[in-house]
């Protein structure tokens, strides 16, 4: 492919304002040359009424009027009359015959207007009383004056353009400033800074304005998106660094002293399989955070017995009393495996924070346009400082617990992310008298 030049928004709109500029003069012109024109048809038309009207209200046949005609046209030195009586009789100014000669052999005329060789003429006639007159206007004059005026405005227009096409190129690239910084702008970005970089917002023009402040939020969020990434990436090699670090010391431990000392193996393997327990967790949990949204499509399921499943497999797990208030059916459009996972994720954490005597309350209600399911418990609850932070990954409360009570800070993560894909809703709240009560809404399709 040929890539065209590159044109500048400055030369483009220099380009577009001054072809404007030109156009409007050259429209002024040619309204000057009609108006101009119309102004001396007009003008001779008038004196050659004036002239023949005179002629017809004086007329006496008795008079000489050879001698009396040329005071009629007097004004004008190559103006012309002639009347020709009913008697074929000639009475006419001194220049007439030359005068209509030149107009018998005009070159064209346009209306009244006679084109001829020595000059333009207006040629009126009447005929009185069966006499006839005939009356000849030179507009040379007057054409040479507006030709006069029509150069001195073209030569004015010329020189107006010879000005304006510094100042509008100069307006146009003002104009085009701020497109120039945000591109020059754009241009220093680094994407892989630690800080956010945004680009300078114009007040106006309004277009540009827009177009930057879009542009800058998109990246606040490709920035936050960047970050988040990082943070998962470290905090996952973090959580993984621990575990694998204990096995590694555990398994040099036996390869040192395994053959002197038998019984260390013995020692290290229920260690060995505890962490390595808890990287298939992590790794599980990680792989179900991000690949949820790549799972099976939506399908018409039946919360209650999902929730009576979830409910059951950790009644093994756990010594709670878990009550659960369901309806007897409740048919929703969701992936059973991502309701699975929400009921697992936070039934399994209220039975994780509260005491193994203390019961743990599941309900699920379902209204026209919303399902509402809460998940209450009677343990240690949740601060409210923390409330929103539970739901980032790999937060945990309090980092103490977090060898008491197994965990990596992902459940909520896994929670949050399956209540968004469906559009809906989840709060943290305190349980009366103590410990935390769970509320996800999700919409009803209509
Ligand atoms: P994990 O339980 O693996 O630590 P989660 O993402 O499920 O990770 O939970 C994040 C943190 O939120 C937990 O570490 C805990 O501090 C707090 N939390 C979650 N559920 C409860 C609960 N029902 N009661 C008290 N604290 C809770």
């Amino acid at each position: 492919m040929i890539e065209g030049k590159k044109v500048t928004a400055t030369s483009q709109l220099t380009k577009l304002f001054i072809g404007l500029f030109v156009g409007l003069l050259v429209v002024v012109n040619l309204i000057f040359i009609v108006a101009a024109s119309r102004q001396i048809y007009q003008y001779a038309a008038d004196q050659a009424e004036d002239i023949t009207e005179a002629v017809v209200k004086d007329w006496t046949p008795q008079r000489d009027w050879s001698s009396l005609l040329n005071a009629y046209v007097a004004r004008q030195d190559d103006d012309a009359i002639e009347i020709t009586t009913a008697t074929k009789r000639h009475y006419h100014s001194p220049k007439a015959p030359k005068i209509f000669g030149r107009i018998h052999h005009r070159r064209f005329a346009i209306k009244d207007l006679q084109f001829t060789k020595k000059g333009i003429y207006y040629l009126r006639q009447q005929h009185f009383s069966r006499n006839r007159v005939r009356v000849a206007i030179n507009v040379d004059d007057l054409v040479k004056l507006v030709g006069l005026l029509l150069v001195t405005m073209i030569l004015a227009s010329f020189i107006m353009v010879l000005i304006a096409i510094p100042l509008i190129r100069r307006l146009a690239r003002r104009w085009t400033v701020p497109l120039t910084t945000i591109s020059q702008e754009v241009s220093t970005i680094d994407p892989t800074s630690k800080n956010l970089q945004t680009v300078t917002v114009p007040d106006s023009p309004v277009e540009i304005h827009k177009v930057a402040f879009s542009f800058n939020d998109l990246l606040t969020r490709q920035h936050q998106v960047i970050q988040r990434e990082k943070e998962f990436v470290a905090n996952a090699s973090h959580e993984l660094k621990t575990p694998l670090a204990g096995i590694l010391g555990h398994v040099n431990l036996i390869k040192r002293h395994g053959q002197d000392h038998p019984e260390v193996i013995g020692q290290s393997l229920p260690y060995i399989d505890r962490e390595a327990q808890r990287m298939k967790r992590m790794i599980n949990d990680l792989l179900t955070l991000e690949g949820h949204y790549s799972q099976e499509a939506p399908t018409i399921v039946d919360l209650p017995p999902l929730i009576k499943e979830e409910v059951s497999s950790l009644k093994g797990a756990y010594h709670q009393h878990f009550n659960c208030d369901l309806p007897i059916t409740c048919r929703y459009r969701i992936t059973s495996n991502d309701f699975r996972s929400l009921v697992h994720n936070l039934v399994e954490n209220a039975a994780k924070y509260s005491p193994a005597d203390s019961p743990i309350e599941v309900s699920l209600q379902k209204a026209t346009d919303h399902l509402v399911l809460t998940v209450a418990d009677q343990g240690s609850g949740i601060t409210p400082a923390n409330r929103e932070k539970i739901f980032d990954r790999f937060y945990r409360e309090d980092e103490s617990h977090a060898s008491s009570i197994p965990g990596s800070g992902i459940g909520l993560a896994i929670v949050k992310a399956i209540i968004e894909k469906y559009h809906g809703t989840i709060k943290v709240g305190p349980n009366q008298p103590c410990g935390t009560i769970f509320t996800v809404t999700l919409p009803v399709e209509k």
